[in-house]
């Protein structure tokens, strides 16, 4: 999968030296060429003379709006380069804390496409026309405001990059996790149970028995239970 990001901060995206996508899963997911992370600077796109890409909001008011010009521009231009021809179509996403809110369902479902165009608002926002005339999908990671879009990208950028096949060690570590629909429970998306290592007694706190019971169907049961109770407790 290639993720192309449109920025004003595209060193934010450099792996190396380790940034979010130098470590862990998505390095990884970089490194074994499953996914391909491409930032461009939204300054390269602007036609003004000194590169600018936001002015003064219309009305008044404080901040500043990024403007249609660069932001349209960019996209075409985006979109129309690909490391493999013919070029893939682009999934367009705008993060914007007024989006639809960012599930693992929404994850599961981005993790399928071949290229996604994420966008990265600053400031107070982009100019609407031109989220209006580019249709993009609307992408928000909770209600509480950023400074950017950079790190809600790259947050979506983690959570899709542990889905992709192959990245993860065992591929049914993410089946597990939580939000991850259950085949055990008819798909419901459950939070995950609680899990425990060694050593067997900590602080005079011991791991519950039936993990070392060795009974497979009855570890396979109290988990299951485990999830349900806590998805309802904490989610109910
Ligand atoms: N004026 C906007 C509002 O109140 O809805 C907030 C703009 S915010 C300071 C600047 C940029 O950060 C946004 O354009 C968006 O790209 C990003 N951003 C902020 N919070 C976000 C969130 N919760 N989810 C996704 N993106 C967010």
């Amino acid at each position: 999968m290639r993720v192309d990001v449109l920025t004003t901060f595209p060193e934010m995206f450099e792996a190396s030296p380790p940034g979010v996508l130098g470590v862990s899963i998505p390095s990884r997911a970089l490194r074994d060429g499953r996914l391909e992370v491409v930032a461009t600077n939204l300054r390269e796109f602007s036609a003004s003379k000194h590169r600018k890409t936001d002015d003064r909001p219309y009305g008044g008011g404080p901040g500043m709006v990024l403007t249609c010009q660069p932001v349209w521009d960019a996209v075409h231009a985006i979109e129309a380069s690909d490391s493999v021809r013919p070029v893939r179509a682009c999934t367009r996403i705008v993060m914007t804390p007024q989006g639809r809110m960012l599930s693992q369902e929404v994850v599961e479902e981005l993790a399928t496409k071949p290229r996604l165009l994420i966008i990265a608002g600053h400031y107070e926002g982009i100019d609407e026309r031109v989220i209006d005339a580019l249709k993009p999908m609307e992408l928000s990671i909770g209600d509480y405001v950023l400074s950017g879009g950079e790190l809600a990208g790259l947050v979506l950028i983690d959570a899709i990059a542990r889905l992709l096949p192959g990245v993860l060690g065992d591929s049914q570590s993410s089946v597990q996790d939580s939000f991850s629909a259950e085949p055990q429970a008819g798909g419901e998306r459950l939070l995950d149970c609680p899990h425990y290592t060694k050593p067997r007694d900590w602080m005079g706190r011991s791991v519950p028995d039936v993990l070392l019971s060795g009974d497979h169907q009855a570890i396979v049961r109290w988990r299951l239970e485990q999830k349900r109770t806590r998805t309802r407790e904490r989610r109910g």
